[in-house]
């Protein structure tokens, strides 16, 4: 019981505080596909492999076991029963994660594992291929964006929040505005919104607002 939501979207638009909000609304499974990336990520740096290493990050992200379990107030994440969860929000993440991402191997796998979550039921996920790719049927799909400084400015905030180590505003901006031209060009599915998504320009919104909004598109 309940529908696939699909919310995709460039980074720090927002997505995840927002398809968390709502699949606690609709009581739905929430999936951050960006942390499965992120911890894919991790484990490479950490076995001292390089980003760009295609062949053994693609046998990596095969062997690892990625899961989620609830928490409060943010979703716990585990590689190989390991918790995560903070390690994956470095700088160092950030600034390698595209190029694991761009892997098509890795994307596949990926891809396999995001559509068993989904298969439960209710679900919200949240990425950049969803509606395209993951759950190409999903019938309601958001396309998050907002401005790049507004993005930087949300998400320096957050890393503040957090206690994580935060680059300046400005470096942060960069930093995302990179990593979107690097998911906007990769060959197998580019961040791209899907033809038939509703798209939502959250600069000027708030967060319940953006809620409440797909909240009325779910319940049509
Ligand atoms: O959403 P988040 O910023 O945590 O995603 C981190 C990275 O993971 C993105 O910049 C992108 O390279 C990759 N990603 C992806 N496809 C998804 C979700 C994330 O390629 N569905």
């Amino acid at each position: 019981n309940g529908i696939q939501v699909a919310i995709d979207g460039p980074a720090s638009a927002g997505k995840s505080t927002v398809a968390k909000l709502v699949a606690k609304r609709f009581k739905y499974v929430y999936c951050d596909t960006g942390a499965m990336y992120r911890v894919v990520t991790l484990a490479a740096l950490e076995k001292g492999i390089a980003p760009d290493d295609t062949d053994q990050i693609s046998r990596l992200a095969q062997q690892i076991s990625i899961s989620f379990a609830p928490g409060d107030p943010e979703q716990q994440v585990f590689l190989d029963g390991r918790e995560v969860t903070t390690a994956i929000r470095q700088a160092e993440i950030d600034q390698n994660v595209s190029a694991v991402a761009a892997i098509p191997a890795v994307r596949r796998e990926m891809t396999n594992q995001q559509r068993t979550i989904a298969s439960q039921g209710g679900i919200v996920m949240d990425g950049r291929d969803i509606g395209t790719t993951v759950l190409p049927d999903a019938p309601v799909k958001i396309f998050m964006v907002a401005t790049a400084y507004e993005r930087a400015r949300r998400r320096y905030v957050e890393n503040k929040a957090k206690g994580i180590a935060t680059a300046s505003l400005a470096d942060l901006q960069k930093e995302i505005e990179l990593r979107d031209q690097k998911d906007s060009s990769r060959k197998v599915s580019p961040l791209v919104q899907a033809p038939d998504a509703v798209r939502l320009d959250t600069t000027d919104l708030t967060i319940d607002q953006v809620v409440d909004r797909i909240s009325v598109i779910i319940k049509k």
